[in-house]
C-alpha cells in the first residue's frame, strides 16, 4: 500500500499512534477480518477487542482508546500474531499503546496489570535485579496498610515454602543484590530513556 494512497485518509490520532506508539505504524494494514479477536483467549473480556482498537484508532476515538483498560488485559500470548493474515505484531502494538497511554497519564487508574508492571520496573532498575521479597511486599501493600497484612496472612504459607526451598531470602528485605556495574546500568538506563523519549516526542 503505497504512502501516498493512505494519507488522504489519515486522521490525527492514526498518525500519532503511528508516531509514537510502537510498532503504531502497522495499524493501517489491519482489514478488520476479526481473526484476532476470535483467537485471543481473554477477548471475551476486553471491552475491546485489537480489531475494534484497531477501527477505533482509525475512527479517531483517541479519548476511549487511550482510557480503556482493553489493551491491559493482553497476556502475551502470541495467538493473534501466528493467525493474523496481514502479519500485524498485534502483541506488540497492545503493549505500545498501554505504554504510551500510561506515559500520557491516561491509563485507568488502579489497573491492576499497569501497578504491578510499574512496581516491576521501579524495582527492577534500582540495582538490575528484581529484589522478590520486596516486589512482593510492595505488591501486597499497594491498596494501604489493611489490605497489605491480609494479602501477607493469605501468602504466607507459599512464601515459607518459598524460603524453606530457598528461594526466597528475608535478608533481601536490607536492599538485597544487584548486578556489579551500577553507575554503568543507572547510565545505560538513562541513555535508553533518552533515545525513547526523543523518539516518542516526550522529550523538551
Ligand atoms: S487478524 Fe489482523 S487483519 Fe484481522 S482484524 Fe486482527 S489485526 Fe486486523
Ligand atoms: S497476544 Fe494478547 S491480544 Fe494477542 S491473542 Fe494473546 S492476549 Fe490476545
Amino acid at each position: 500500500m503505497s504512502e501516498h494512497a493512505v494519507a488522504p485518509y489519515r486522521n490525527d490520532f492514526l498518525r500519532e499512534v503511528e508516531k509514537n506508539v510502537e510498532e503504531g505504524h502497522w495499524v493501517k494494514m489491519c482489514m478488520q477480518c476479526g481473526v484476532c479477536a476470535g483467537s485471543c483467549p481473554l477477548g471475551n473480556a476486553w471491552a475491546h477487542p485489537p480489531q475494534e482498537i484497531f477501527m477505533m484508532i482509525r475512527a479517531g476515538k483517541r479519548e476511549e482508546v487511550l482510557t480503556s483498560d482493553s489493551m491491559w488485559m493482553c497476556t502475551s500470548c502470541y495467538n493473534c500474531i501466528v493467525r493474523c493474515p496481514r502479519q500485524l505484531p498485534i502483541t506488540h502494538i497492545m503493549h505500545g499503546l498501554a505504554n504510551y497511554a500510561h506515559r500520557l497519564g491516561l491509563a485507568p487508574k488502579g489497573q491492576p496489570t499497569q501497578a504491578t508492571a510499574t512496581l516491576f520496573w521501579n524495582n527492577l532498575i534500582k540495582k538490575g535485579r528484581v529484589n522478590e521479597l520486596t516486589f512482593s511486599l510492595a505488591l501486597y501493600f499497594k491498596d494501604g496498610f489493611v489490605q497489605g497484612i491480609k494479602n501477607a496472612l493469605g501468602m504466607q504459607s507459599i512464601g515459607l515454602g518459598l524460603m524453606k526451598a530457598k528461594r526466597l531470602n528475608p535478608m533481601e528485605i536490607l536492599g538485597g543484590h544487584g548486578v556489579k556495574d551500577q553507575s554503568g546500568l543507572q547510565a545505560m538506563i538513562a541513555k535508553a530513556r533518552e533515545i525513547e523519549d526523543r523518539k516518542k516526542g516526550f522529550s523538551k
